[in-house]
């Protein structure tokens, strides 16, 4: 049999449509309840967790992650703030050891090279 509402063909023992939903007998049947409505946002601040968690591996991106969190935080009242607020200040040590970092190798091997360099010359090498 056909459909009377779209048309489609079904099976003759088929109770709904499958295409449209409507009863094989005219009525309207009631669509699928949800189970949960969908939410605007994350009912749990998705994004603060995953920028702490970011922030022990990466720093960067669990910068940026916190910050979206933060603000996040804000909409969901407090939502994951201290998540956020933690994960912020991981990302900004992690970073600053990082830059730490860098800048002792820098200043080291400038170090290194300036003490070469004062050892060749203390050995009487000829220029
Ligand atoms: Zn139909």
């Amino acid at each position: 049999m056909f459909c009377k509402n779209c048309g489609a063909e079904i099976m003759d023992e088929a109770v709904m449509c499958p295409k449209c939903g409507v009863m094989t007998d005219g009525t309207k049947a009631e669509p699928p309840k949800q189970e949960t409505p969908v939410p605007q946002s994350y009912p749990f601040n998705v994004i603060a967790l995953i920028g702490f968690i970011f922030s022990f591996l990466y720093p960067i991106p669990g910068l940026i992650c916190s910050i979206i969190g933060r603000k996040e935080s804000q909409k969901l009242g407090g939502n994951g703030e201290a998540f956020a607020k933690a994960g912020l200040i991981i990302s900004i040590v992690e970073l600053s050891i990082s830059v730490l970092a860098v800048i002792s190798v820098c200043v080291l091997s400038v170090v290194y090279v300036a003490i070469m360099i004062a050892m060749i010359g203390s050995t009487g090498a000829p220029m």
